[in-house]
């Protein structure tokens, strides 16, 4: 047994120290990144933002709203290969990651509905990423896809970072346990504070050209802001992009004056109990849901959601007198204040 001694801090438990700048207005700064993949020598320039690939937030119909704003969103798993033909074929799909786990069902419907409708954004996710097979599956996906950009995850080390990488991932996906719907950390005990995950995850990947995308444990714009500020180049969120009218899922109606109105709807951990009874007939006896159903308010078309996000970072980039959202890691100074911070909010 071994300890680590030094701090690892998440998104509540620090903030962003203000800079002199001569910025006038959130209006001067400019939201958009652009990236070279490194495997793939492909660029991309757009709102660094993606959507989870859970079956409430990433629909075709978030794909298509999110790209008014030049965000991204990686398609859950459960689609037919039929309507992935026909999505890929639209104009609208150009910033949607193609979701996908290890088995070799997956891997033949990928090949199956890209011969029909070739796909550019691949995204490999497993709940583990730290598996010689996760490896393996890797390589194995940049060979047959030489020119697709792959997402791969999760991890949260620098090391596995590096070996996600050098196997062929363009973007590797950061984060185990921060989840909003995620019980991974009592379930099983495993995690990693997710902004020391994103710090060291960015650091080693950016060594080696790649890229990171910190998912899970955002719930306010302003830890959006964080995300950046501590080097992640993507961030991806569930909960937060959950109520919304491009959602897949059960909405709760309740009578108001004679009317019914939208009040709830379901959001769920894709190994929650729900997910599970949904799409594998249960919950497999060797393991245990690492995820939880909760019910989010309804909060109508995600464009206003997307306007408070971009409004918060494009304010934090104000604060700290940074004009590109890429200035933004080497602009911030973060200050600890976890203690106060878990004081004031109970936690
Ligand atoms: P959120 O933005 O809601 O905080 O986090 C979204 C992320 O939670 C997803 O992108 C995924 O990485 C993770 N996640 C989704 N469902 C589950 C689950 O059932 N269990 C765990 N451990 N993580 C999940």
């Amino acid at each position: 047994m071994r300890i680590e001694n030094d701090p690892k801090l998440d998104f509540r438990d620090v903030l962003i120290r203000p800079k002199r700048s001569t910025l006038g207005s959130r209006a001067h700064v400019d939201v958009e990144r652009s990236f070279r993949f490194p495997h793939t020598g492909a660029e991309w320039k757009g709102f660094p933002l993606i959507a989870a690939n859970m079956d409430v937030v990433g629909t075709m119909a978030m794909a298509r709203a999110l790209r008014k704003h030049g965000a991204m969103v990686a398609l859950h798993k459960h689609y037919d290969a039929e309507a992935l033909i026909a999505f890929f074929r639209e104009p609208e799909s150009a910033n949607a990651f193609y979701s996908l786990g290890t088995t070799e069902a997956d891997h033949d419907k990928l090949k199956a509905v890209h011969a029909q409708s070739p796909i550019s954004k691949i995204c490999l996710d497993v709940a583990n990423g730290y598996t010689e097979k996760f490896v393996d599956t890797v390589k194995a996906t940049r060979a047959a896809f030489p020119d697709a950009a792959i997402m791969a995850g999760n991890v949260v080390t620098g090391d596995m970072t590096e070996a996600l990488i050098l196997a062929g991932a363009d973007i590797v996906k950061v984060g185990i346990g921060p989840g909003s719907v995620c019980t991974t950390r009592k379930m099983t005990g495993v995690g990693y504070p997710q902004l020391s995950a994103i710090i060291e995850c960015a650091d080693a990947a950016h060594g080696l050209k790649g890229l990171v995308c910190g998912d899970g444990g955002l719930t306010v714009p302003g830890d959006v802001a964080k995300a950046y500020g501590g080097g992640a180049d993507f961030v991806m969120m569930g909960g937060m992009l959950a109520g919304h009218d491009e959602c897949e899922g059960e909405i709760r109606y309740e009578e108001r004056d004679g009317e019914k109105v939208p009040v709830a709807m379901v959001f769920y951990g894709m190994s929650s109990d729900t997910a599970m009874h949904k799409y594998s007939g249960g919950v497999a006896k060797y393991r245990a849901s690492e995820g939880k159903t909760v019910e989010v308010p309804y909060r109508g078309p995600v464009e206003g959601t997307m306007q408070e996000i971009m409004g918060g970072v494009r304010s934090a980039m104000t604060y700290i007198g940074a004009v590109y959202l890429k200035e933004m890691s080497k602009r911030t100074t973060f200050i600890m204040v976890g203690a106060q911070l878990n004081t004031v909010f109970g936690n």
